[in-house]
């Protein structure tokens, strides 16, 4: 008998580079600095107030925005961080995860035949979601090596289709940042052709280099058409949590939540009755990025053993690392060898794009122990003797 075909959503979609790269460092037991997850210990305190919250008995569903608590605490934050006044009521909603975060702002927003302004090399989630939609994503490339905005560039992209902007800073997978400048250029163009903005925000802390972080909240006219998403699991080093929220102003928010009401409409309550009370302790967040600048440092200063030649990472859990002296290979043959025969997983940057593009570069995750850096790093240096 005949079964039903699935006429499918994606058709240019497999699995994604974090799963087949991670699987790979499985299969040939290699050190994993692929994906970007932490490999040590998340602070015991805040798992003891998980523990805490369930035996407390917050264990039903929240309100659909969230725990209040939660949501106070981090409006807080966010007036203490950025200046900007957010009604914990009506602007802010907690997520399973950003990933839910930003699928569920351009969910609310597209209609079929959108234009989506994003910068490649981009975050794999952005696409298929925008696709999804029925919407058409509109990409600019970030120039090598800098990969900054060329803000001219996007003003000729702008048609009468164009919806939104999304922006990421500091930025998945290169690592730059987005300066004031570059916020005062987003603002010039949003506002003259009436754009919305999703600004994903996941690293907020995670700067280095005594650079701060532009967040759009600091910016009262980008604010009112803007979504921004955050990611308590890159806060707190959990980020199988998968804990996230999203903030807009209210009309946008009024939006957001119709949606999510039908979708996710509660995320697990133990976690966010924790969280609130943990992010009492600012020194927490506030210490995170320095803590991260030092595995940086840690493993660029072993990298200098080899002729991996780093490129300036301002932000995020990420460096990247050309290797035109070591190979001529296409980032993704290289990166799936390195994996086999160094014994180390990377992920290829030219699979954050869509058009085939190489600059034989990797992306490496430094938020790992010491002797994980060490061990990789070792690993490396006898790999790449031994290409010589
Ligand atoms: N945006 C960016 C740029 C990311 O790197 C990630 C991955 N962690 C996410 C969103 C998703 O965050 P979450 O795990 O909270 O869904
Ligand atoms: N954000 C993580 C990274 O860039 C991956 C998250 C995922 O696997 N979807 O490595």
């Amino acid at each position: 008998m005949a079964t039903p075909t699935i006429i499918t959503k994606l058709p240019e979609v497999g699995e994604t580079i974090f799963t087949e790269m991670s699987s790979l460092a499985q299969k040939y037991q290699a050190i994993n600095l692929g994906q970007g997850f932490p490999d040590f210990p998340m602070n015991q305190k805040l798992v003891h107030l998980v523990h805490k919250a369930m035996q407390d008995g917050h264990n039903q569903y929240t309100h659909k925005n969230g725990s209040f608590e939660l949501r106070k605490a981090l409006a807080e934050k966010i007036s203490f961080l950025y200046n900007q006044e957010i009604d914990p009521n009506t602007e802010i909603c907690i997520t399973p995860g950003a990933t839910y975060a930003i699928y569920t702002a351009l969910t609310t927003v597209l209609q079929p035949g959108d234009e989506v302004i994003v910068f490649e090399p981009d975050f794999d989630s952005y696409l298929p979601n925008i696709i999804l939609n029925g919407a058409k994503p509109i990409r600019i490339a970030l120039k090598y090596p800098e990969y900054k905005v060329d803000w001219n560039e996007v003003k000729e992209k702008v048609t009468p289709a164009t919806k939104l902007i999304l922006i990421n800073s500091p930025h998945n997978p290169t690592g730059t940042i987005l300066d004031k400048e570059d916020l005062h250029h987003l603002q010039d163009i949003v506002i003259n052709n009436n754009l919305f903005v999703l600004s994903d925000e996941v690293y907020e802390h995670i700067l280095f280099d005594e650079k701060k972080h532009e967040s759009i909240l600091k910016y009262p006219e980008l604010f009112k058409r803007s979504f921004v998403t955050f990611s308590l699991g890159k806060v707190f080093n959990c980020t199988g949590w998968k804990l996230g929220y999203c903030v807009a102003p209210k009309p946008m928010m009024d939006e957001f939540l119709k949606v999510h009401q039908y979708n996710a409409f509660s995320c697990f309550s133990p976690e966010q009755t924790a969280i609130a009370e943990f992010l009492q302790d600012k020194e927490e967040y506030l210490s995170l990025g320095s803590n991260l600048e030092k595995k940086r440092n840690y493993f660029k200063d072993l990298m200098s053993q080899t002729t991996f030649k780093p490129l300036p990472s301002y932000g995020s859990y990420f460096q990247l690392y050309n290797y035109e002296k070591i190979s001529t290979e296409d980032e993704i043959s290289f990166a799936r060898r390195l994996t086999r025969e160094a014994g180390v997983t990377a992920i290829p940057v030219a699979a954050f794009y869509k058009k085939h593009v190489n600059n034989f570069v990797l992306r490496f995750c430094f938020v790992k122990k010491e002797e994980t850096l060490l061990k990789a790093a070792e690993r490396l240096i006898n790999f790449v003797q031994n290409s010589m």
